[in-house]
């Protein structure tokens, strides 16, 4: 299984526009982090987990020409703005399979209303197929995916466990229920936005003791805020199983 971080940022992206934070100054690539997407892919199949606002130009610098569904964790903006440019994809393979929660499907039924119309629909807007996603496993072609439950401040998120490999990102809450899940997975994505506490994401501190409890063998820290600090020198300070993401990050399991 071969996994491509397609984008490591928090909601705004570095740089923020307008920022002169040195971070956002830094002409370091790996400084430069669009919103927090990755690539899963195995056999032939190639699955997306969300689809923020740079989907289209992380699709090109993939160059990804095929996709077999998208995965949501749930429906903040950064996680969902990109589905619009699903219709290179659809044109050229039919309906995309979207797979996400009850309550992120309705709120992409709303935000993107002229993709799920059925009457009166316009020619160019793109068709999903939508598969809910419990709090159960679930099949992508030959591959069972077990979703990771948690909170986002208040807000129900799920994290994916695909067999060795586990993504979870926006987690502030995570119950030892669980976590027990994804003991074990040998290679473990979770956020870690900044030095400080935050209401709705772990800090640096909270995704080491996270990890910490899961034990993978490697760990990669993704959805990173400016306030992070450098790449370079945020990565020196990290245990030797933890690593930052970086935006095109490939990392084969
Ligand atoms: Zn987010």
């Amino acid at each position: 299984m071969k996994v491509t971080f397609l984008g490591t940022g928090t909601s705004q992206g570095i740089p923020i526009i307008g920022s002169k934070h040195p971070v956002c100054l830094s002409a370091n690539s790996k400084d430069k982090r669009l919103r927090v997407s990755v690539l899963v892919a195995w056999d032939n199949y190639t699955y997306v987990i969300d689809c923020g606002p740079d989907f289209r130009y992380q699709m090109l610098r993939a160059e990804c020409d095929r996709i077999d569904g998208i995965v949501f964790t749930h429906e903040h903006s950064d996680h969902v703005l990109g589905l619009d440019d699903i219709r290179p994809f659809y044109f050229k393979q039919g309906n995309i399979p979207i797979y996400a929660h009850k309550r992120v499907l309705k709120s992409l039924r709303k935000r993107f209303d002229y993709i799920f119309a059925t009457k009166n629909k316009y020619p160019g807007a793109p068709t999903v197929i939508t598969n809910r996603v419990k709090n159960k496993s679930f099949k992508l072609k030959n591959m069972k995916v077990m979703p990771v439950n948690g909170l986002h401040d208040e807000l129900q998120v799920f994290g994916y466990r695909f067999n060795d490999f586990a993504y979870l990102t926006d987690m502030k809450t995570v119950s030892d229920k669980e976590i027990e899940k994804i003991i074990g997975v040998k290679v473990l994505v979770i956020n870690a936005l900044r030095i400080d506490s935050h209401r709705s994401h772990f800090n640096l501190e909270e995704a080491l003791q996270f990890i910490d409890k899961v034990k993978p063998k490697k760990a990669y820290l993704t959805h990173i805020s400016h306030l992070l600090g450098f790449h370079e020198e945020v990565e020196k300070t990290l245990p030797e199983n933890v690593f930052l993401a970086y935006d095109g990050l490939e990392i084969t399991i």
